[in-house]
C-alpha cells in the first residue's frame, strides 16, 4: 500500500500551514511551522517558489496538494477520489471532502483513537479494528452510516488501548460519529456534511485544478 514517506514537517512548511501529521508535537512550540514558517529548501526564505507570483494555477495546485497531504493520499488515488466525486450528486468539491472523511483511518483519527492520521493509518494496517464485527485493515475503507467500528478483542490488552480508555474524551469529535471510549467503539451516526468537515481548504480550487 502506497503512502507518503520522508520528513512530514516539510510538507506542512511547503503548504505554509499545519497539517497535523505528528500528533502532540503539532500542538507544541517545537512545531517547525511555528519556528520556521517559510518553505523548505536550500535557499530558505529567499527561494524562488517563495518569491513567485501566485498564478491561478499555482493556487489551485497548492490547494490540491494541501488536501492530499492532509489525508495522506498519493496522487493516483486522489485522482480516483475526484472521479468518484464527479459521479455523485451535489457540489463536487464537497463530495470529494466527504469521500475523504469517510476513510477508515480518518474516522479513527477523528474519534480520538489516534494522535494523527498517519498514526491512525498504522493502527488500521496493523489490523486493530473491526467494522461491523469483521476485521478490516484497509485505511481507505469507506465507512457508511450505521457502521460500528471497534478495537479487536485480541488487541484490547495492549497498553496503548488502556491509555485511550483512561484519557478524557478528545475535544473536537465531529457530530457525525459517536465514540464510546470505555468500550473502544465508534459509531458512524451519519455521513458528514461539508459544514461538519473542519479542514481549512478551498475545495473549489481543487475542482478547478482537475477541470483544466
Ligand atoms: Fe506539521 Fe505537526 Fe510537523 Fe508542525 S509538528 S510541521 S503541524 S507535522
Amino acid at each position: 500500500m502506497a503512502r507518503t514517506t520522508g520528513p512530514v514537517c516539510r510538507l506542512c512548511r511547503r503548504e505554509g500551514e499545519k497539517l497535523f501529521l505528528k500528533g502532540a508535537r503539532c500542538l507544541s512550540p517545537k512545531c517547525p511551522v511555528e519556528k520556521r514558517g517559510y518553505i523548505p529548501g536550500q535557499h530558505g526564505p529567499n527561494s524562488k517558489a517563495k518569491r513567485a507570483k501566485n498564478s491561478d494555477y499555482s493556487l489551485q495546485l497548492r490547494e490540491k496538494q494541501k488536501v492530499r497531504r492532509f489525508y495522506g493520499i498519493l496522487e493516483a488515488q486522489f485522482r480516483r477520489y475526484f472521479r468518484e466525486a464527479l459521479k455523485k450528486r451535489g457540489v463536487t468539491g464537497a463530495q470529494l471532502l466527504i469521500l475523504l472523511e469517510r476513510r477508515l483511518d480518518n474516522v479513527i483519527y477523528r474519534s480520538g483513537f489516534a494522535t494523527s492520521r498517519p498514526n491512525a493509518r498504522q493502527l488500521v494496517t496493523h489490523a486493530h479494528f473491526t467494522v461491523n464485527g469483521h476485521p478490516v485493515d484497509i485505511p481507505s475503507y469507506l465507512v457508511k452510516a450505521g457502521d460500528k467500528i471497534a478495537v479487536r478483542d485480541a488487541s484490547r490488552p495492549l497498553v496503548y488501548w488502556k491509555t485511550i480508555v483512561e484519557e478524557k474524551d478528545t475535544p473536537g469529535i465531529p457530530q457525525w460519529i459517536s465514540t464510546d471510549r470505555s468500550n473502544l467503539n465508534v459509531l458512524v451516526q451519519s455521513l458528514p456534511t461539508r459544514e461538519q468537515i473542519e479542514v481549512p481548504v478551498k475545495e473549489q480550487l481543487v475542482v478547478e485544478y482537475y477541470s483544466r
